[in-house]
Formats: C-alpha cells, sequence, structure tokens
C-alpha cells in the first residue's frame, strides 16, 4: 500500500442547500429522542473549487424518488418516511438562483447510495459521479428485497451511471490534517488536497464523508449519516435502536462515532462537522453558508 501522502489544503466555498425533508418519530433514529414527529431535513454541499467548478455532496430527494417508490414493494419506503420536496427546493431551481444549470455540475460525491442522499442523480447529465466501491458491489449484489431494507433503489442511478462513475478507492490516498488524524486517513478527489473522501464505516456500506477547507478557514467535514445529530454543545447523538436494521455495521457505526465525537471534543472550533440531515448543525451555520431561502 502506497503512503497517504501529506498535503496543502487549499480551500473552497461551501454551501449547504436543503433539498427536501422526511418526517419519522424522532426516537426512532435518536437515542433518547421524544415520540413527536421530528423533521429530518436532506442536505446537500454545494462546493465551488477555483478550478473543477460547481461540485456536489449528495443530491437530496427529486421527483425521481417519487417514481422510484411508485410500486410495491418500494412504495414501503415511502410510507415508512414520508417526504416533501418543496418546489422552493428542488436541486434544480436553488442552484439556478446560484447560478449554476444543472449540466455545468463536474462532479457528484454520493456518501453512499441511500435514496435521500442520491435521488437526484438522474438530473446531473455532465458530472463524475464519486462513490464507495463496496456500496455499489453491495447494492448490486443483493436482491431487490435486500436492498429495500437498506434503502436503497437502484433506479435512482442514471442510465450511463457505469460510464461516469469513479470509485474514490482508485484515487490517491491523502493524509488528513491534525484536527481529524482520529479519522484515519482518506482519499484526494482532484489531486490537488482540497477535497478528501473519508471512510465514515458503519452506517451503509460504502459510507464516506468529505473533509474540505472553507473560505473562513475552517474545515468541515461533510459526514453523511454517521450521526443524526449535534447538538448545540457540540454532542453528537448516537442512533437509536431502530436504526440498527438500516446499519451495514453497528459496532463499526458506534466506533465511528466515537472517533467523531473524539474530533469535537479534542479539534479547536475550526474543525466542524456538518450531519446530513441536522436541522440544527444547519441553522448554526453562518448566514452566508445557508443556501436555502
Ligand atoms: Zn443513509
Amino acid at each position: 500500500m502506497k503512503p497517504a501522502r501529506a498535503s496543502v489544503f487549499p480551500r473552497t466555498s461551501l454551501t449547504m442547500l436543503r433539498v427536501g425533508h422526511c418526517t419519522h418519530p424522532e426516537c426512532f433514529a435518536l437515542r433518547g429522542g421524544a415520540w413527536r414527529t421530528g423533521i429530518f431535513p436532506a442536505l446537500v454541499g454545494l462546493i465551488r473549487h477555483p478550478s473543477a467548478g460547481a461540485i456536489l455532496f449528495d443530491t437530496g430527494y427529486s421527483e425521481h424518488f417519487a417514481r422510484a417508490t411508485a410500486r410495491f414493494p418500494e412504495r414501503l419506503y415511502r410510507w415508512t418516511t414520508p417526504v416533501t420536496l418543496p418546489d422552493s427546493e428542488c436541486l434544480q431551481t436553488q442552484l439556478a438562483a446560484h447560478g449554476i444549470a444543472m449540466h455545468e455540475v463536474r462532479y457528484v460525491f454520493a456518501s453512499h447510495l441511500h435514496a435521500d442522499h442520491i435521488a437526484g442523480l438522474r438530473d446531473l447529465p455532465r458530472a463524475t459521479i464519486w462513490y464507495g466501491d463496496a456500496a455499489l458491489r453491495g447494492a448490486r449484489d443483493a436482491s431487490r428485497f435486500a436492498r429495500l431494507r437498506k434503502a436503497t433503489l437502484l433506479d435512482l442511478l442514471p442510465d450511463d451511471f457505469d460510464a461516469r462513475r469513479c470509485a474514490v478507492e482508485a484515487l490517491p490516498r491523502a493524509a488528513l490534517p491534525h484536527g481529524w488524524r482520529e479519522l484515519g486517513g482518506g482519499f484526494d478527489l482532484l489531486g490537488d488536497g482540497s477535497l478528501r473522501a473519508v471512510p465514515l464505516p458503519g452506517h451503509a456500506r460504502g459510507h464516506y464523508g468529505l473533509l474540505l477547507r472553507h473560505e473562513d478557514d475552517r474545515e468541515y467535514l461533510l459526514a453523511g449519516d454517521a450521526t443524526w445529530r449535534i447538538d448545540g454543545q457540540g454532542n453528537a447523538t448516537a442512533s437509536a435502536w431502530p436504526t440498527r436494521l438500516l446499519a451495514d455495521d453497528w459496532h463499526a457505526q458506534h466506533d465511528t462515532l466515537t472517533r467523531l465525537r473524539r474530533v469535537l471534543r479534542d479539534g479547536d472550533d475550526s474543525c466542524c462537522i456538518l450531519p446530513s440531515h441536522c436541522a440544527g448543525s444547519y441553522a448554526r451555520l453562518p448566514d452566508a453558508m445557508r443556501g436555502t431561502r
């Protein structure tokens, strides 16, 4: 195995978008959560890179989710987690408001293949799609019912997915900056150290986060579903037991959460973790980084 490269950390620009949400009782997802219905936004990272242009971290929901869950047994998915996608939150509408057309998105990073993270891939016709190799192999090897049980809908992958996909494991390894050493190493997506895929195993097979340095010099880990919520005191909430049914590896998920908690505990204010479904984390972002109006 080649040693990970130490590298500089060029800055990019990060804006978070809310692209729909689902609802379910908080206690189904969050350990110690209430019985009340919680709103879980699908957060998407819009990254602007000085030379690579517009890049997305995940896609959130889209109308393709409704189509992919129209029939049984997939329809059970939308019954379990009812989805709302206001017109104003559609990815195309929001990117247009930021001066970006869908065909201008050059890369999409799929943290994992759960439907709420990749439902918009079909609308990004020219994007190279970064993904975890184990995620794709696991999904393609599973039966239709096994995939559904793991919230994966292969119909959401574009017809030309195989021509546009790029497994992150095929890219050069990269060391992580000091504050993130608990998480091990990563993969250098663009070869300049600006975007590093970070393995966050457990929640789903081939689950990755994305580490970048924003214009304000703070370092952000877009953590996907490695934790559902981080509160105002910087505590990452553990998952409730029903999510065991969804998890790829419950023990690995717990280990990943422990590592994230150490980053939060030991890191300084420049290390920020953004879970994909945490409304509080979104609300605490600086105004300029909250792109959904
Ligand atoms: Zn997930």
